[in-house]
């Protein structure tokens, strides 16, 4: 997979499912799973996939604890989130693949671990080192944003005051990992799921699922340069790929949902790859540019207004780019117009050929146009 990242120009690969049990087993253990091999087995791909030139983030979760384990029952109970009436409290967990999980026979459950408790953040720490450890360039927390179903906690023995919030510490467990990181790898990425805005002080980046042709690019809005990456899955995922550019999204290239290679979609890769390759060409608009969504201009079609588009400023000429997406299965026609600027020239990301704007342009079925 390394290989084909490296030969693909794909910068990272975030490695899920490696801890032991898989994906929501055995939380808060970030011990490897040694049906995949050994702690040292692990480490040593991992060296060889840097060596490559592709960085290596694993999969993390401090979020719960997973119900069914030992370690849960011998003591981590513990340091879990407690009710009023000194309960634990419950999250019903993911129903996956698996006819027993469909039937929630097996599904596991998750229980909110608190991080106003001092042993709870060192026990984080611990954990965390063991992906230092392995050499990793970074982490992905996935369910960085909640805690869910617990607000408060009221655990008197925590070191908190009864009713603490439970959100309350998300930032600083990061900035108490990120002074480990310093010493040890001072370039490690910490990036969190679907973050939010004053998680952002803290991440580098952040990573959501936005495959909806109605999706708005709300942490866009508030924070208009920072890193935000989403999930591409389909196998012709044209349209995501179009969604990446008009809102300066970095591309997770998915293939079976975390469990394929590169190589599964070619034809979402390959238009992935054209639209990075123009967005770098172009990066003074649509990466280092101003975001400015749909104001600046006026996009029509068939005389009602037209979405999905964005309007960039260029960083350098303050000149206006627009991204400008065909969600449909059919061509259509659109009209553009930028406030106090000409546009002249447009091209598609799958086709290199500069044309001369003038005015409006037919853009092909599942198709995006840049026009500058
Ligand atoms: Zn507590």
């Amino acid at each position: 997979m390394g290989e084909e990242c490296a030969r693909h120009g794909v910068k990272a690969i975030q490695l899920v499912g490696w801890n032991d049990g898989g994906q929501d087993q055995g939380n808060p253990s970030h011990d490897p799973d040694p049906r995949l091999g050994t702690f040292e087995e692990l480490k040593k791909a991992i060296a060889e996939i840097r060596a490559m030139g592709v960085k290596l983030i694993l999969f993390a979760k401090f979020t719960w604890a997973d119900r069914a384990t030992a370690a849960f029952r011998d003591g981590l109970h513990r340091l879990a989130i407690k009710d009023p009436y000194g309960d634990f409290y419950v999250y019903s967990g993911y129903q996956y693949q698996t006819a027993t999980q469909f039937l929630d026979i097996n599904t596991k459950r998750l229980i909110p671990m608190c991080f106003l408790a001092e042993d709870y953040l060192r026990l984080c720490e611990a954990e965390f080192a063991k992906i230092l450890d392995l050499g990793a360039d970074g982490f992905l927390f996935d369910e960085c944003l909640h805690h869910s179903p617990a607000l408060l906690c009221f655990d008197e023995s925590h070191g908190h005051r009864p009713g603490g919030p439970v959100y309350a510490n998300d930032n600083l467990l990061i900035e108490r990992l990120s002074r480990i990181a310093a010493k040890r790898a001072p370039d490690f990425l910490f990036a969190g799921e679907a973050c939010y805005d004053r998680e952002m002080a803290v991440y580098h980046l952040s990573y959501h699922r936005s495959e909806s042709k109605l999706h708005l690019p709300v942490p866009r809005y508030s924070l208009p340069a920072a890193q935000y990456m989403t999930a591409i899955t389909g196998f012709d995922d044209r349209n995501m790929v179009a969604q990446c550019l008009m809102y300066r999204y970095i591309v997770s290239y998915e293939p079976f949902n975390f469990k394929g290679r590169l190589g599964d979609f070619p034809l979402t890769l390959e238009y992935g790859k054209m639209m990075d390759a123009l967005r770098t060409e172009l990066r003074d608009y649509f990466w280092d540019g101003e975001f400015r969504h749909e104001l600046g201009a006026r996009v029509e079609s068939g005389g009602k207004p037209y979405h999905p588009w964005a309007l960039f400023t260029s960083a350098k000429s303050h000149k206006p780019g627009l991204v400008v997406a065909n969600y449909e299965d059919e061509a259509l026609e659109i009209r553009a117009e930028a406030e106090g600027s000409a546009l002249s020239t447009w091209r598609l990301i799958d086709d290199p050929a500069w044309q001369g704007f003038g005015g409006s342009i037919r853009i092909p079925a599942r198709s995006c146009v840049v026009i500058i």
